[in-house]
């Protein structure tokens, strides 16, 4: 269990609501596109307006953020809307930038809380400041090196602190741009429960038409709040285009959600629902797991018809079930299910060998 100093979320003058609702585009571009799309978020109900200023890109020549001179224009953005602002820290140097120009709340993006050096040198800038400051989940999925990010910024004296759930990268190609592993929040929910949980649907999603099903998730989870990419229009944006909502697309979404409450007596995210989401989500990712085994038994199968080597390779497949069994045994499960299962799956690869090996054979005779 990890023990954290936490204070509410207090932005003054703002009611605690859920869901707590952070929009704002991706990257500040320019003085207009902010301002536009703050007047248009404000119309709309948005209190807490997101900009990134310092965009950490994958590769270098993308837009890397406008830098310390959009930080006016959020400056602007608040006087003129009254709503609170945020961005994205990575350095020191962010920190004492967004405090001189006003900035109400901070968050530490997903790279950067992948590295404590980077975390504990933000911590160490933001010492002797209160304000709001979110902590998105590092890229890789660990969960430990998420909570060493949030307790090194509790320890500098950051009381307002809340998590934000963005989703993991994954290798494998998958509907999402980054894999939402809901069962890790759910566990940092468990071991912290007093911390708040806002889900990031659009770096989750990485397109537009997943993030109202996300953010549904996220709400049926009981989460706090959401973090939605919003730009006035989107498929101009500098980043993150494919993302973003327009401030009309914002509101359909916010207007559509369904707030369920908690049965009473049930611990809010331990309901059957919740389980049966973490059942469903696993299945998935066996079958996404399936799917990848299959690709490289064709990959195999096409290296054997390349090579004259017979589909079936009897001690290879005896080696298999007997380590497959142990290894099932190890986890607990039955090695008999597990057998059975191993069984079913090579049926499944030696089928779609031979159907690479007669269609090989077919064409070598359509050409003979
Ligand atoms: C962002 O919020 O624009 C961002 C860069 O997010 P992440 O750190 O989750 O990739
Ligand atoms: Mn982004």
């Amino acid at each position: 269990m990890s023990k954290l100093n936490l204070e509410p979320i207090n932005f003054p003058g703002l009611e605690p609501k859920r869901p707590l609702v952070i929009a704002g585009p991706c990257s500040a571009e320019t003085e207009e596109q902010t301002l536009a799309t703050a007047r248009l978020l404000s119309a709309i109900g948005v209190k807490v307006f997101r900009a990134g200023i310092w965009k950490p890109r994958t590769r270098p020549g993308a837009f890397e953020g406008v830098g310390s001179i959009g930080l006016p224009w959020l400056k602007k953005v608040k006087e003129e809307t009254g709503m609170y602002v945020g961005v994205e820290v990575a350095t020191a140097h962010h920190v004492y930038e967004a405090i001189k120009h006003g900035v109400d709340m901070m968050w530490v993006g997903a790279r950067t809380s992948a590295n404590p050096f980077a975390v504990q040198e933000v911590a160490d800038a933001l010492k002797g400041i209160d304000i709001p400051v979110f902590v998105k989940n590092p890229v890789n999925p660990d969960l430990d090196l998420w909570i060493g990010a949030l307790e090194r910024i509790n320890n500098a004296g950051i009381k307002q602190l809340a998590a934000i759930h963005r989703g993991f990268s994954t290798y494998d190609k998958s509907e999402f741009r980054n894999h939402p592993q809901w069962q890790i929040p759910i566990e940092l929910h468990r071991r912290i429960p007093e911390l708040p949980i806002i889900t990031d649907p659009s770096h989750i999603g990485g397109k537009r038409e997943l993030i109202a099903d996300i953010c549904q998730e996220a709400m049926d989870l009981n989460f706090d709040g959401l973090i939605i990419e919003t730009h006035y229009n989107p498929e101009k944006a500098w980043s993150d285009a494919a993302q973003q909502l327009t401030p009309e697309g914002l509101k359909k979404v916010l207007d559509n959600l369904v707030l369920r409450r908690p049965k009473i007596g049930d611990t809010p995210r331990n309901t059957l629902d919740e389980l049966r989401k973490q059942i469903d989500k696993l299945d998935n990712d066996l079958l996404d797991i399936l799917a990848a085994r299959m690709k490289v038994s064709e990959a195999i199968g096409k290296y054997k018809q390349e090579n004259n080597i017979t589909i079936l390779q009897s001690r290879r497949y005896d080696e298999i079930m007997r380590d497959r069994t142990e290894r099932a045994n190890k986890r607990g499960l039955d090695g008999e299910f597990a057998a059975k299962i191993f069984e079913s799956i090579h049926e499944e690869s030696i089928s779609c060998q031979s159907a690479i090996m007669n269609k090989a054979l077919k064409n070598k005779e359509k050409g003979a």
